[in-house]
This record gives C-alpha cells, sequence and structure tokens, in this order.
C-alpha cells in the first residue's frame, strides 16, 4: 500500500491545512513511493510557534533530564533499525551496507550528543572591582530550523537536532522533498520516545510555498542547513531581516592526490569508496583527480580495473544504486558530455547501464572515468554530485599541485596518498580545506568538526565546536559585597 505522511506539529501527526500532498519516486523503479504533506505558511506558523512555547519549558530543565530522552531515542532506533535500513534503501537507493552504516552513524551521532549533557560549561570570572563576578553562561538561542538534504537523510537529521536539543533549543526540521519519508520516521520515534510536545515538528512542503517564509520568521534564532551553496546563499539572503545564527554544510569539491610515492593499491581502494559511495552523492567525494605523472597511467588503469569489479543495479543486492532523481541523472549526463567537448576523453563508462526492464526507469548512471581533464573545465570547476571522476596528470612540483588543490570555490574534503612524512606535513599546513584524509578515506567522525572553507559553508557540526554552535554566551555581573556605598556610577549619576 501507498505511504502517506503528515507534518508533525505539537506533538501530533496532523494533516496540511490546504488538505495537498506531494509524490515521492522510488529511484530505483522510477514508480511511485508514497504521498507526503505539502504544508502551508500557516502550518508553518503552527510549527514554529508550538517549538516557541515548547523551547521556554525545555531548557528549564537539565541537560541530563534533556539526554534521557535522546537516550530513550537511541533505544528506539537502534530495536528497529532493519525498518530505517529498509526505507534508506528505497527512498534514496543507497547499497544495503552503505544503509546500514547511515543507521550506524545516525546511533553513534546521538549518543555522542547525548553525552554533551555533562559537557557544556561555561566560566567564572573575576570582576574588575573586589566582590564582583562574571559569570559567563552557554545558553540556548531558541527554535532552530534544520534544514536536512537528501544524500545523507537520517544521519543529517541526527547530527542537526542532538546538539540543538541536548542545548536546550527546539528544532523544526525540514527535510528534502526527496527524502520525507526517513526524517518522518525518526520524527516518529521522537514522538514514541515521548519529547514534549512542540520539542520536535517535521515540516514538509514546496521550497516557493515555504522556503522563504520559514527562512524569514522572526521566532528562528538558528538556521541549519546541509545543502547545495546557492541554497545557503539564497538562505543568506532570506534570513538577513531575523539576524538569525547560520550553520551552513554546502557543497564540495575534493582533490584527490596521488603523489609518485604513493602506496596505489590503497589509494584505489579509497578512491573506489571516495568516488562510488552513495553513487558519488556526497559532499566529501572525491571530485578532482590529480595523479604524480611518473605513476600516472598505472593508476588509472588500477583505477579503471577495480571500477569494472562494481556491480550495479538494485541496492538491495549490489555495490551502487541509482541516482536520487531524473533532474540528478540529467545533470550529471550533462557534465560528461560538456567535459568531453571540452577535449577530455572517456576511459570507462558514460551513460546509462544495461539493466534488467524492471528497472528502465530508474536513475541510473556508469560509474564514469575521464582523461586528459584540465583545471578550467567545468568538471573540476562546478560539484559533480556521480559516480564521474576528471583525472589530471601532474608534474614533480608539490607547490603547484597544492595550488591546483585549492584553486576551488568548494574547500570541505581534500584526499592526499603519499609516504614522504615532509610532504604530508607540508599539505596540512597548506590545503586549505576543512578536511584533509592522508592516506585514509572518510567519512568524518563524530569528535570531528566537519567545516567548510570558502563556499563550502561556514560554522560547522560535530566535536564540542559544533555543539558550541547552538549555544550564545551569556553574561552575568553580579556585586554580591555587602556595602552599599560600592554602587558608585560615573559622574554625575552619583
Ligand atoms: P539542496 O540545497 O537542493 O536542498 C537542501 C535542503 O534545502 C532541502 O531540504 C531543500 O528542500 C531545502 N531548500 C532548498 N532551497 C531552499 C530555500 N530557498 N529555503 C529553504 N530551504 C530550501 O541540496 P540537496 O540537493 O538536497 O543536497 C545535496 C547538496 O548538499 C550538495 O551540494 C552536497 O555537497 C551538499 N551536502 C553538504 C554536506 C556538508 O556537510 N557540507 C553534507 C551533505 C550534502
Amino acid at each position: 500500500m501507498e505511504k502517506i505522511q503528515n507534518l508533525f506539529i505539537n506533538g501530533e501527526w496532523t494533516k496540511p491545512s490546504s488538505e495537498e500532498y506531494l509524490d515521492k519516486y522510488n529511484p530505483t523503479t522510477g514508480e511511485l513511493y508514497g504521498k507526503f504533506a505539502s504544508a502551508s505558511r500557516e502550518d508553518v506558523d503552527r510549527s514554529i510557534d508550538s517549538a516557541y512555547d515548547a523551547q521556554k519549558k525545555w531548557e528549564r530543565l537539565t541537560s541530563v533530564e534533556r539526554s534521557k530522552y535522546l537516550y530513550k531515542l537511541i533505544d528506539l532506533i537502534s530495536q528497529d533499525r532493519e525498518y530505517l535500513t529498509n526505507i534508506l534503501m528505497d527512498e534514496v537507493g543507497k547499497p544495503r551496507v552503505e544503509a546500514e552504516e547511515e543507521v550506524d552513524g545516525v546511533l553513534d551521532q546521538l549518543q555522542y550528543y547525548a553525552e554533551f549533557a555533562r559537557k557544556i560549561t561555561g566560566d567564572v570570572v573575576e570582576g574588575t572591582k573586589p566582590e564582583r563576578i562574571i559569570y559567563q553562561y552557554k545558553v540556548p538561542y531558541g527554535v532552530v530550523l534544520a534544514i536536512t538534504p537528501w544524500n545523507f537523510p537520517a544521519a543529517m537529521v541526527a547530527r542537526k537536532i542532538g546538539p540543538a536539543l541536548i542545548s536546550g533549543n527546539t528544532v523544526i526540521i525540514k527535510p528534502s522533498s526527496d527524502t520525507p519519508f526517513v526524517a518522518g520516521w525518526i520524527v516518529e520515534k521522537v514522538r514514541q520516545a515521548g519529547f514534549p510536545p512542540g520539542t520536535v515538528n517535521l515540516i514538509t512542503g514546496k521550497g516557493s510555498v515555504i522556503g522563504d517564509y520559514m527562512t524569514s520568521h522572526k521566532k528562528i534564532s538558528v538556521i541549519t542547513l546541509t545543502g547545495e551553496t546557492k541554497t545557503g546563499v539564497q538562505i543568506m539572503k532570506s534570513s538577513s531581516s531575523i539576524m538569525a545564527k547560520l550553520i551552513l554544510e554546502l557543497g564540495g569539491k575534493a582533490p584527490f592526490i596521488v603523489w609518485k610515492d604513493a602506496d596505489l593499491e590503497l589509494a584505489a581502494r579509497v578512491l573506489m569508496w571516495a568516488k562510488y559511495w552513495n553513487s558519488g552523492q556526497s559532499c566529501i567525494a572525491a571530485e578532482r583527480l590529480y595523479v604524480h605523472e611518473d605513476v600516472y597511467d598505472k593508476f588509472i588503469n588500477l583505477f579503471i580495473e577495480k571500477t569494472k569489479t562494481l556491480r550495479i543495479g538494485d541496492p538491495r543486492t549490489n555495490d551502487m544504486g541509482p541516482l536520487i532523481n531524473s533532474g540528478q541523472l540529467s545533470k550529471v549526463s550533462s557534465f560528461v558530455e560538456s567535459a568531453v567537448s571540452e577535449g577530455a576523453k572517456i576511459v570507462f563508462g558514460g551513460g546509462k547501464p544495461q539493466l534488467p526492464d524492471k528497472f528502465s526507469k530508474g536513475f541510473f548512471y556508469m560509474p564514469t572515468i575521464l582523461t586528459r581533464v584540465k583545471q578550467n573545465m567545468k568538471i573540476f570547476r562546478e560539484e559533480i554530485f556521480g559516480p564521474v571522476i576528471g583525472a589530471m596528470k601532474v608534474s614533480d612540483d608539490f607547490d603547484e599541485v597544492i595550488d591546483l588543490a585549492n584553486d576551488s570555490d568548494y574547500g570541505l574534503a581534500s584526499y592526499l596518498f603519499t609516504k614522504d612524512i615532509s610532504l604530508a606535513m607540508k599539505a596540512s599546513r597548506e590545503i586549505k580545506f576543512g578536511e584533509l584524509y592522508i592516506n585514509m578515506p572518510g567519512p568524518e567522525a563524530s569528535q570531528g568538526y566537519h567545516t567548510g572553507f570558502r563556499m563550502s559553508g561556514q560554522a560547522g557540526e560535530n566535536s564540542k565546536y559544533g555543539v558550541e554552535e547552538y549555544v550564545k554566551v551569556k553574561n552575568v555581573y553580579i556585586d554580591y559585597s555587602k556595602d552599599s556605598t560600592k554602587g558608585e556610577v560615573i559622574p554625575p549619576y552619583t
């Protein structure tokens, strides 16, 4: 039976006031997967009012009390993890092993943030006169609008609600219209965990109706977005009148550098993951391959041989599934066409794979490798977000390679394979990316700070720095002396 999902406002599943629903398609088969509520502005108002009212009480709980709700949520998700794994396979087209890994990620993130219950601390500093003191409290901002993407739809919800809730904020989750059901399932677990009404709300719908409206609503204090850079820019504009705190996790264009002394087998194995994980739809995906001229041919051949072994098809039984939707499929194929028209050469893949008829409407694209790519081609400048990689041969000048890597609007993840410690250290100082993986794969850990340079975003998530994005420092000045003459003020106000 077709799934139907409503909005979750003030602790209850509720129909949208418009009674309108939107369609979600299964990317593997192209068939209708379910219908989800299209919220109106009135629904948005109700959800934000409910989060705003609930926040006053939620903040009064101690963080240890708040963590008990998070631990309950962790228990409920763990008990039913196979269900979430299935939605991830159906809704995103993730292979089983990747869907399972994402569920692990959700639990790891929630656990990590719940443990912050006893770690959010402030400072006490002396005043400038005797018997005066200043308390610097970490206080919540208020209502957090958490806007999530479709590529890691469960992990991104966990990464946002965890720190927001433990620090005393309440949340409105606005998931991508490509993955409303993953978010809905997590919110149902929130309901079962008994969070107070209004603490977590779910709004789904059309960007044209609710996008700017939500992000310019005066009762929103923090907007945390994971999405495309252009969406981040749009939200900076729409939220400018409300002075909301912005946490923006945006696009990437990761350089993947293979130096002449690298362990090529290791580098090729990691590149398989860095390129084909989630069909290349990851913000930390390798997008620009720079290989030293001495090992270029050998490495490209090794990577082609490994790529040939990838099984593509139904994500339940294969290594790589489809792209998320038809728009993404056209975008990825247009990148390949443009690279070829600019002089690149396809050495593996290109186009749709041959699959059984039942997947003929699925959004599949072949893993694709291009050589003869140049730094200024579109395929090296813009985010592809698909199983396609371009390769460029580089000379023995390591400084030049660092310059090439840094020459990008994006600055999220980067990769380097070398056994030379001095080059590794040089790169760790000079690569201008939020993350550098040396001789190893990602993804980022809960205890690492995930942040982008340049157009990859601002602020960040995970680690203690990520939690601190959700609290403000409030200062309380106290004079505790008994001397009533001490309250002197600047003349003439004596
Ligand atoms: P997207 O920007 O299209 O959408 C992200 C979310 O923003 C969705 O919920 C969407 O409905 C919403 N949205 C879009 N326009 C809006 C507006 N004007 N106002 C309010 N909400 C709006 O991104 P996507 O296609 O879902 O995700 C892929 C992108 O996310 C890629 O660029 C990828 O690199 C990036 N990403 C970044 C990270 C990171 O940690 N930096 C992680 C995952 C994905």
